[in-house]
């Protein structure tokens, strides 16, 4: 008898052990769409680095092309440098109007592009507006990408909205911290941000992530 009690008593507190640690472990990713732009990442970059968190870029192709040293180096310094296609089409309608084929060819090219640009092959795409059906997807998965989808796991923090209709960083603020709450109200403690290279997702950041880091969140990349 006494024997089961200890036995009951160490589970317990091995038990109690493993949710802490589980609780523990409170994740972020931060990822960039639509870029690379460079008069943002001058800004972004130092912001990231300062905190040191790392992050991931879903660029699109076209844009890369003339900006592939500062890919390279980004890369380098450890950011994960994924696919958003060529030139942010709408995946969708590319291939009710011209095919699979076409679909295949644009995220390839641009697959290819980051590869030779910086010896990784990437291993998630993100379609443009999140347009998505079962043809596209079946495209994406042969060519071993896996697609990002909204709200399952990305969180959209409507960054673009708020800068196109000038509204006030603390707007963009606000939200994204109430989006996190209500996650963890379900208790979910790991968060895909979709943000994009824009002047006022640095400025919110500059206040997200020092706050983020004092909740005890750690900021991690897609691939890791
Ligand atoms: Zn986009």
């Amino acid at each position: 008898m006494k024997c089961r009690i200890v036995i009951l008593i160490f589970a317990l507190i091995g038990l109690l052990h493993t949710s802490s640690s589980f609780a523990a472990e409170k994740l972020i990713v931060l990822t960039f769409d639509d870029g690379p732009r460079p008069y943002v990442l001058e800004n972004l970059l130092p912001l990231l680095q300062k905190y040191s968190a790392p992050a991931t870029f879903f660029m699109i192709g076209a844009k890369i092309l003339p900006n592939d040293k500062l890919v390279k180096k980004m890369s380098e310094n450890g950011y994960e440098i994924e696919n958003h296609s060529w030139g942010h089409e709408n995946l969708v309608k590319l291939l009710r109007e011209k095919g699979a084929l076409a679909v295949k060819l644009n995220l390839e090219k641009t697959s290819n592009l980051i590869f030779k640009i910086t010896g990784r092959k990437p291993r998630f795409f993100r379609p443009p507006y999140w347009e998505i059906n079962a043809d596209v997807e079946k495209v994406v998965r042969d060519l071993g990408l896996v697609p990002m989808k909204l709200d399952n796991p990305d969180i959209n923090t409507m960054d673009y909205t708020d800068f196109s209709n000038h509204r006030p960083v603390e707007v963009l603020i606000d939200r994204v911290k109430k989006n996190i709450e209500r996650r963890e109200k379900q208790n979910f403690y790991k968060h895909i941000l979709t943000f994009h290279e824009l002047p006022l997702t640095v400025e919110a950041l500059k206040v997200l992530i020092p706050y983020f880091q004092g909740q005890g969140y750690k900021f991690i990349r897609l691939d890791q």
